[in-house]
């Protein structure tokens, strides 16, 4: 049987990021907690939890001078969540994602400088939430081209748009069109990250060459269910697991070509023994 891993599967650069900084910390045998579950992956944080790695829900559950790390997830927090942190006097580890730590920066900034600042993205994401709490909240989420013709601006006004990293290109270019024609001064900033879309573009490549194909990634993980809608629809035969356990070879023993991805959170340990497990039939 012919095994195709994609080579954009697991970890993106901010996630990796983030899950060794947590390694790293564990090590040094002190008390680590991170603000919220460091990545969507269920069997990652089970093997920080034996390291002694606890998850916060809010910074209101960690007690004032508490000797202890507490590690900001790649999605990154507001500021106001941040100040309360400093003001518990533990130490910081923020893995916040560079290209996320961008956004908030242009933010800031450009709500100084008199911008109104239009988020494309969905409100709820943590990532969202976190960039919103960096222009004190004053700003507007759009997510759908509704929203978008619905968004009130007015002309003359400094506007200033950025995604999510998440976005999809197509639709941030569809919703700058429309809000182009609100305002005479418009400033793009295009932070979408590309990490997505490649691993998006490659799968779907793959997809529809392979005679079946196998999407590993948490149950949670928004980016993990899009891929598996990428390649489902290229390829009938397309499964979601989130480990090995979940496989059911039986089903695969007829196919000559098997194609394998996995979402931003899913660890190459668990990657690597679907393949090598897939592979051996
Ligand atoms: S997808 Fe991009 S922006 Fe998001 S954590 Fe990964 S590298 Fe950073």
């Amino acid at each position: 049987m012919e095994v195709t891993v994609a080579k954009s599967a697991g970890f993106c650069f901010g996630v990796k990021r983030a899950v060794d900084m947590v390694y790293e910390e564990a090590a040094k045998e002190r008390k680590v907690y991170t603000l919220g579950p460091i990545i969507h992956n269920e069997q990652v944080v089970e093997e920080f939890a034996e390291k002694g790695v606890q998850v916060l829900e809010s910074v209101e559950d960690l007690e004032d001078g508490e000797d202890a790390v507490v590690i900001i997830r790649s999605h990154g927090i507001t500021k106001k969540v941040f100040q309360q942190l400093e003001g518990k006097k533990v130490r910081i580890v923020d893995a916040t994602c560079p290209f996320v730590k961008k956004i908030h920066k242009i933010v800031q900034e450009k709500k100084e400088q008199g911008y109104q600042i239009v988020i494309a993205g969905s409100a709820k994401h943590p990532e969202v939430v976190g960039i919103c709490g960096w222009c004190g909240n004053q700003c507007q989420v759009v997510e759908t081209l509704e929203e978008a013709e619905k968004c009130v601006l007015e002309t003359g006004e400094k506007v200033c748009v950025v995604a999510q990293t998440t976005f999809n290109y197509k639709k941030f270019k569809d919703i700058v069109a429309i809000l182009s024609k609100k305002s005479y001064d418009i400033l793009v900033m295009n932070t979408i990250c590309n990490a997505t879309e490649e691993r998006q573009t490659e799968a779907g490549t793959i997809a529809r060459k392979s005679d079946a194909m196998i999407v590993i990634g948490g149950k949670h993980s928004s980016n993990t269910r899009k891929l598996y809608e990428i390649c489902k629809n290229e390829c009938l035969n397309t499964h979601f697991i989130q480990t090995l356990d979940d496989l059911d070879l039986k089903l695969f023993q007829s196919f000559r070509s098997v194609g394998i991805t996995a979402g931003a959170s899913t660890p190459n340990k668990i990657i690597k023994e679907v393949q090598s497990y897939v592979r051996h039939e």
